[in-house]
């Protein structure tokens, strides 16, 4: 997958300084490109059967929703606050500075339903750990996490439960 980094362009200082932020965006355009990115954790669908397959807002959605799609699987969205209407089951958690607050709808799924979680990106792990801490909470069974990149050096995976499945298709 190493050949595919050629097509994620970095820009430094986005959103706030001193983040280098990688954009998969240029790929989204290239169906044959994007194919290549997904077959890992296309593979990882197969193999893990999860009966839905939960976004982690907003970029997550993008991944998550056409694996969902693509394997006649349910999707779960994860939003930030006030996005959702109804009854919410909510989990604040700790970014470097500040806090933070990731939110689903109630009863969305049937209890012990088996749910793996996709974002674009392991960072520092604090988002995906907190989204899967919130699918438990909302009685899911978590059976891992897939993401199109993962910035190693961060560590993200400390914060993930190991004995779950964790895919990364490229790593940085
Ligand atoms: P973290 O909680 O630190 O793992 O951050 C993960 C979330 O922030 C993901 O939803 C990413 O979309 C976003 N993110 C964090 N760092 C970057 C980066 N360097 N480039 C692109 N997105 C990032």
């Amino acid at each position: 997958m190493e050949n595919l980094k050629k097509y994620i362009s970095e820009i430094n200082d986005f959103p706030k300084e001193g983040i280098d932020f990688k954009d998969i965006n240029p790929i989204y355009n290239k169906p044959a490109i994007w194919k290549q990115l997904m077959l890992p954790l296309q593979k990882l669908i197969l193999t893990t059967k999860p009966d839905y397959i939960a976004g982690i807002e907003a970029r997550g959605f993008i991944t998550a929703s056409v694996l969902a799609f693509k394997n006649e699987i349910g999707f779960i969205p994860i939003r930030k606050p006030k996005k959702l209407p109804g009854k919410i089951i909510g989990i604040n958690y700790q970014l470097e500075y500040g806090q933070d607050r990731l939110e689903i709808q109630k009863d969305l799924f049937k209890k012990n339903s088996k749910i793996i979680i996709m974002d674009d990106l392991l960072a520092t792990g604090g988002t995906s750990a907190a989204a899967g801490e919130l699918i438990k909470a909302a009685g899911g069974k978590l059976i891992g996490f897939g993401f199109l990149v993962e910035l190693t050096k961060l560590n993200g995976r400390d914060k993930l439960d190991k004995k779950l499945y964790i895919e990364s298709v490229i790593k940085y």
